[in-house]
């Protein structure tokens, strides 16, 4: 844990008055007991309504805060259990718990989640009819409701401010509450109205969780939600189950990803392309290669969306093609791969789009494949967007930190956390630079060869022209040509082992591409980088000798395919594990709801395994609560018996 900040916070009333007597003796428990424990309370729900055994990380330290009637802000990493700090307590304190969301898939998707559990949950959308709204409105007013799911624009109508700061709130919890600030990638302008919640609703405290915020981002979020009070719980930043690897790509990188989907069969995940044409283009020539295939994007009618999400979101395999227009919200748990086809754009977007991986707690796998033109592309798009000089720098820096995580030489895991500012980090063993460590070469001088070329040639040429002149190829030079001192200099790589360097050079800063209507001109960087190189000052150093390059190994690293990670079920397991599979798709069908609403993958493959024998034993099974064991429990137990 790093980072938990404690600043003092006002009291909002004793705990023993907020507690809802009517919650705890529906869920069985001794009100005065509990109100004496409220920590005590909140495990009995985890256990008995949530069905796990025990609180995760910071989840204590939130829930106890808000119980105590205080706000807070929670940093949680992806698949760290935010969602459980706000239902809990919703569960707990008397009146409607609020939870405003950006995304209407997250919402239909928690809402299903929370009824299976047998809790009390609804949303209020654009989607919903007026039926449905007139049903939600009497069950809030009759307070049956837990909690209510909706969007920052719905929530900040005045009519429905004014309807709901009539009734007893439990909290409000601000969901993805990164979104307010605009130094982050995912910022939306309606968030910032919600620093007015502070005034519409004085005395109930609320909650902003998020997956994504280094420390300006969390002070964004502090002051536009005005939460100056709240105390601050940022948790580790790891994400043990995630193996990360990136390559460089040749061209689009097309075939590869082809290569990388096709070696991963009978699991599902996301391949990010940074544009729509991309992304269909993508998504056929998968198919063609047959694999189930989708493309998603914000070009698509939002009918055939709704229809794909659904559809992904259905499947055991399947991959969607898109981009970053799917995925904030979408919690698929059983995502075992993110490719990005393009890189990020930046490691917040890096870690928050490949943490969609791997939710359940299962290995899965974040690969990204990048190049110095995708480099020199996201560099001149900041260029070309209206913004003031401040952000224009915040943004160029991200993503400068991106490439220098891309390209580094350490620990990936490690590059990632140390980014948002944690300290003594070990490396993660995992990632493809800890599995083979890169051999780090000094090709100082070949640099200097290849910078000063550059500058002689006065950034009127391509990369391809560098190289020949470097090499003393160039078709047809000018005697001007022959004559400057670079010419023909650079015999001791071959042309890929130039491409390589420049590639570098790109990536470093010390030159930068020019894209001259898709036919780039290269010229030189950051002045003061190169003079440093030139003096000697500046080293640089490539991850192998560039003249080892051979066609089949462009990342240096070998191309063998591991075909993805296990799924954790033993060989003797497996049948059981089938048919436990088989069954919650024929009641997922029969529900109209994701399989993984029913049960996760993991609390399928405990299930193999410890092949509980009667409902007591079937209630220790993570994953399984008491709404599950009423809904659930004949069907799972006859198949046990059977497997
Ligand atoms: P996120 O922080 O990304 O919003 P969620 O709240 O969706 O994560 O939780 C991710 C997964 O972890 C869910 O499947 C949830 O059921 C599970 N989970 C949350 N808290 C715990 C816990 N204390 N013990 C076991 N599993 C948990
Ligand atoms: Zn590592």
């Amino acid at each position: 844990m790093i980072g938990v900040r404690f600043t003092p916070a006002r009291s909002q009333g004793g705990l023993g008055a907020r507690l809802a007597v009517g919650a705890l003796v529906r869920l069985g428990h001794n009100p005065r007991v509990s109100a004496d424990s409220p920590l005590l309370a909140a495990r009995q729900i985890l256990s008995r309504t949530f069905g796990h055994a025990a609180f995760r990380g910071l989840q204590e330290g939130v829930i106890g805060e808000i119980l105590a009637g205080r706000s807070a802000i929670a940093v949680l990493p992806t698949g760290g259990g935010k969602s459980l700090c706000y239902q809990i307590p919703s569960l707990m304190l008397e009146g409607l718990g609020l939870v405003v969301s950006p995304l209407i898939a997250l919402m239909a998707d928690q809402v299903a989640g929370m009824r299976q559990m047998g809790v009390a949950a609804a949303r209020l959308d654009s989607t919903a009819s007026p039926e449905e709204r007139r049903e939600t409105w009497s069950r809030i007013e009759a307070g049956t409701l837990d909690l209510l799911y909706i969007s920052p624009e719905g929530l900040m109508q005045p009519a429905m401010l004014e309807r709901l700061s009539r009734l007893k709130l439990a909290l409000v919890a601000i969901d993805e509450a990164h979104c307010v600030s605009q130094w982050g990638h995912d910022f939306r302008p309606e968030y910032r109205n919600l620093g007015r919640l502070t005034e519409v609703f004085p005395d109930v405290p609320r909650l902003a969780v998020t997956a994504t915020a280094d420390a300006r981002t969390r002070e964004d979020i502090r002051n536009e939600l005005r939460l100056q009070g709240a105390r601050e719980f940022v948790d580790s930043f790891a994400r043990p189950e995630l193996i990360l690897s990136a390559e460089r790509k040749t061209g689009r990188g097309r075939k590869r990803v082809i290569e990388l989907v096709k070696a991963r069969p009978n699991r599902s995940g996301v391949v990010y392309s940074g544009s729509r044409d991309g992304a269909e283009e993508m998504a056929a020539e998968l198919v063609e290669a047959g694999a189930p295939a989708l493309a998603y994007h914000a070009g698509l009618d939002k009918q055939v969306r709704a229809d794909r999400l659904t559809k992904f979101l259905d499947a055991e395999e399947a991959v969607m093609v898109a981009t970053i227009a799917f995925g904030m919200g979408v919690d698929k748990p059983d995502v075992r791969y993110v490719i990005h086809a393009d890189p990020p754009s930046s490691i917040e977007a890096y870690w928050q789009e490949i943490g969609r991986a791997g939710r359940d707690g299962e290995p899965a796998e974040g690969i990204t494949l990048y190049s110095s033109a995708d480099l020199s592309w996201a560099l001149r798009r900041i260029d070309t967007r209206e913004l003031s000089d401040e952000v224009r720098q915040v943004q160029v820096r991200k993503v400068r930190q991106l490439y220098a995580m891309l390209e580094g030489m350490g620990c990936r895991a490690a590059a990632v956390r140390r980014y948002f500012g944690e300290t003594g980090v070990e490396p993660c063993g995992q990632c493809d630079l800890c599995v083979a460590p890169p051999a780090a070469i000094d090709a100082s001088l070949a640099a200097q060869k290849a910078l000063s070329a550059v500058h002689r040639l006065g950034g009127r040429t391509g990369r391809g022209r560098v190289v020949d002149h470097l090499l003393g190829k160039t078709k047809d030079p000018s005697s001007a040509e022959t004559q400057m001192s670079t010419f023909g200099v650079g015999t001791e790589f071959s042309p890929a082992g130039w491409r390589d360097l420049l590639d570098q050079l790109l990536f470093e800063g010390l030159l930068r591409e020019d894209p001259n209507d898709g036919r780039p001109l290269v010229g030189l960087g950051d002045v003061d980088a190169v003079r440093a190189v030139y003096r000697g000052e500046r080293k640089v150093q490539v991850r192998r000798a560039p003249e080892a390059h051979d066609a089949g190994t462009r990342s240096g690293r070998p191309r063998k395919e591991r075909g993805g990670v296990p799924l954790a079920v033993d060989e003797g397991d497996m049948a059981l594990f089938n048919a436990l599979r088989a069954w919650r798709r024929d009641e997922a069908a029969r529900q109209a709801v994701p399989p993984y609403v029913i049960f996760h993958d993991r609390t399928l493959a405990e299930l193999a395994q410890a092949r509980p024998a009667n409902r007591d034993a079937l209630a220790r099974i993570g994953g399984v609560g008491q709404g599950k064991l009423d809904r659930y429990a004949g069907a799972l137990l006859a198949l046990v018996a059977q497997g």
